[in-house]
């Protein structure tokens, strides 16, 4: 069995990593001074800095920071990339490197340019670059380009990106939430009119139980792990739902905690393991066991819901040993969660993509949301709904209008602004952007920031419809595998400047619904980077009519603040954040069982049992992230939590391993019906019958296939059959 080097998470080996990344990044204090200078994280959206200053939460606790934070700052501070690479380093090479590999060549200090036939990338002077992205934009019409957005832009890049998109003509603008919390969105909309969290960051102060499902705060979100452990100081308990045992989820050591860093602290109380895809069973099995043992809030059901009729309906008609088999948790299992619910008074279910990427991931959302309206822990403090965010802004980003369908009052007073008719175009989401890439329907493409190419399903498909584009503008701090393998005709890529290099602040929204005010600073590196309204600006500038507006006015961030306060609904404070402060988005806390639904009541869904039963043999598949790694962003091989040492792994069971005659490291090949993966096994405690798999790399054999209310490809609940290499004639890759 894999065996991890650590027997908790954080701990020493948290320090010792700060220290060495600090080394990298040309010494701890400059890392240390970065990481204080008021901006917001660079990396997940649980949000810490801004005004408060940097590694302080918006309780104002410091210190609060973590590793993910410290390889974010360390990455930007590291190196660039030199020209000389660039001339020396085929593109053919270049596509041989793994994301890791990508990430540690470091920023991107010049804009590069690669155009059809070109073996090389080459440096190209900025005037050209935005000529040759403006050209691409003028002769393409509108519905034959996208503009794209990862979660790390400011609020400000974000709304200028929408605006000029749909100046110029198109709705076809999205960003990478459709990829990950989309079946959030749509499930929260139908359970309480909005689609964010419904708590705040002091709820889970308040909370005396927390049900994490489908997700691994520990690698990816660390800083929520310290309220888990002061949850369980207080009194509360901690369930965990995972089919996947995580080291982090069971023990971790807060490295500014001293009691917990000596003694470690015990994270789970109760830890199911759920067969991959078998989500709804058990949420279903757990709320039947709750309504067997009469914990339903009836008087909150009665009074602040709608829908619970149905759904107790659907519970009688629900058998056990149905639910117990495409759960692959026993009814025992199940009372002993419900037990657990029904001792706590206020609880907050969290989750991740173990819940959104699946088929029926809104389904998921709908079932683990109906266990918390049975509770009555919807619309008081210390209780609620709360996705686990990914990227720092990602929230803001969609806030901001970077989607292809804005509600109506912003879509009108954007026209009332602007003075232009806004797209009738239904506006294509990201995956229908991809599909029409791969149809050649797509001529130009503006990519601010993340890694399209890698996020997507099926990396062969994802590759050949990215390729086929005309011309491809990204803007970004530094290289990644999209840039290669999912480049246009014509690629144009732009160096950014990052966060905490802007010379005019920025804001960013967190997972709560906080907006911060991030003061920007100096360039961590010497470079030609640029920010990103200074660059979406120029290309506007090029591309849209002066007459209709002055685009240029819009390279102030402070000006777009004014403009995004009169547009963006709960933003009209943003206009003053710099005299203002910083501020929590108005109608999106639930406190009171009022909720933001047509009737102002909450609604239960029922979930049907999803349609998913691998065959006789065959494995249910998820992919993951590791600890070394955020999103698409690998920063280390080693996955320090799981003991695994390089990323070409699929963890299964001891028990699986044995069926298949396959001990730890020998090679298999896992196929499903997009394709194969020659991989190394790696026994790890997970449910029998699933196995797992990194992301992005594992995105090869994943079908595109969807949830078709989000919009979201289905990177879980994959069917596969996996045999030892040696049975297999010739290797796959
Ligand atoms: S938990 Fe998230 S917001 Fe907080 S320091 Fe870590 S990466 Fe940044």
């Amino acid at each position: 069995m894999a065996r991890p080097r650590v027997r908790s998470g954080g701990g020493l080996a948290a320090l010792a990593y700060t220290l060495r990344k600090g080394r990298e990044a040309g010494g701890v204090i400059s890392l240390y001074r970065r990481l204080r200078s008021n901006n917001a994280c660079k990396t997940c959206a649980l949000g810490m800095g801004g005004q408060s200053g940097g590694m302080v939460n918006e309780a104002g606790h410091f210190p609060e920071v973590c590793k993910k934070s410290i390889q974010a700052q360390a990455g930007d501070m590291a190196r660039t990339i030199s020209e000389r690479f660039f001339a020396r380093t085929p593109i053919a090479e270049m596509a041989a490197a793994s994301a890791a590999e990508f990430e540690r060549l470091g920023r991107l200090a010049f804009p590069v340019i690669a155009e059809e036939g070109d073996t090389h990338f080459r440096r190209i002077s900025w005037d050209e670059a935005l000529q040759r992205t403006v050209e691409a934009l003028r002769d393409a019409s509108p519905d034959q380009t996208f503009f794209y957005a990862s979660g790390r832009s400011s609020n400000e890049a974000a709304y200028l990106l929408q605006l000029i998109a749909r100046a110029y003509g198109t709705n076809n603008v999205h960003n990478c939430s459709y990829y990950c919390h989309a079946a959030s969105g749509v499930a929260l909309g139908k359970v309480y009119g909005s689609g964010t969290s419904s708590v705040v960051l002091d709820d889970l102060d308040r909370a005396d139980l927390a049900l994490v499902i489908g997700a691994n705060p520990a690698s990816n979100h660390p800083r929520l792990i310290t309220k888990l452990i002061n949850l369980r100081r207080r009194g509360g308990r901690v369930m965990v739902i995972n089919p996947l045992r995580e080291l982090g989820l069971e023990k971790f050591r807060v490295p500014s905690d001293w009691r917990s860093m000596l003694l470690g602290s015990k994270i789970s109380d109760l830890y199911l393991q759920p067969h991959v895809g078998g989500d709804v069973a058990l949420l279903k099995g757990i709320l039947k066991a709750l309504a067997e043992i009469d914990a339903v809030d009836t008087s909150f059901v009665s009074a602040c819901t709608e829908g619970w009729e149905e759904v107790e309906k659907d519970l009688s008609a629900s058998q056990w040993p149905e639910l117990e088999a495409a759960s692959g948790v026993t009814r025992a299992e199940m009372a002993d969660a419900a037990r657990m619910l029904a001792s706590a008074e206020r609880g907050i279910s969290m989750w991740a993509m173990g819940l959104t990427h699946h088929v029926h991931g809104v389904d998921n959302v709908l079932a683990l949301a109906n266990l918390s309206l049975a509770r009555g822990w919807l619309g008081n403090a210390g209780a609620g709904l709360l996705p686990i965010r990914g990227h720092s802004n990602v929230q803001g980003v969609g806030s901001c209008g970077v989607s292809p369908k804005l509600k109506a009052a912003f879509a009108e007073k954007m026209e009332e602004a602007y003075g232009f008719r806004m797209p009738t175009g239904e506006g294509q989401d990201t995956y229908s952007s991809m599909t029409a890439a791969h149809e050649g329907a797509i001529r130009a493409c503006i990519l601010l920031g993340g890694n399209l190419f890698a996020s997507n399903p099926d990396r062969l498909w994802a590759s050949n419809a990215l390729r086929r584009i005309g011309m491809s503008c990204s803007i970004t701090t530094k290289l990644n595998e999209g840039h290669v393998h999912g480049r246009g005709r014509t690629a144009v890529i732009l160096p950014a400047l990052a966060r905490d290099e802007e010379a005019q602040a920025t804001t960013q929204e967190s997972m709560f619904n906080f907006v911060r005010l991030s003061d920007g600073g100096t360039p961590a590196v010497r470079g030609e980077m640029r920010s990103e309204v200074d660059i979406i600006s120029s290309i506007a500038e090029g591309v849209l009519p002066s007459r209709v507006f002055d685009w240029s006015s819009l390279r102030s961030h402070s000006k777009l603040r004014e403009e995004i306060s009169k547009v963006v609904p709960g933003y009209a404070a943003l206009g003053s954040i710099e005299d203002g402060g910083e501020f929590q988005i108005d109608g999106r806390t639930f406190h009171e069982p009022r909720f933001s639904t047509d009737h102002g009541r909450a609604v239960f869904h029922v979930t049907p049992l999803p349609d998913f039963d691998p065959a006789e043999g065959e494995f249910r598949l998820m992919t993951l992230r590791s600890e070394g790694q955020f999103n698409t962003v690998v920063y280390e091989e080693e996955d320090l939590y799981r003991g695994n040492s390089r990323r070409d792994v699929v963890m299964m069971s001891e028990e699986d391993a044995r069926s298949l005659g396959v001990g730890e490291g020998d090679r298999v090949v896992v196929e499903s019906e997009t394709g194969s993966m020659v991989a190394v096994a790696a026994i790890a405690q997970i449910r029998p019958g699933s196995i797992a798999m990194y992301y992005p790399e594992a995105n090869a054999i994943v079908p595109r296939r969807l949830d078709e209310r989000s919009k979201t490809p289905a990177f879980k609940s994959i069917c596969v059959k996996v045999r030892p290499l040696a049975e297999t004639a010739q290797s796959v890759a």
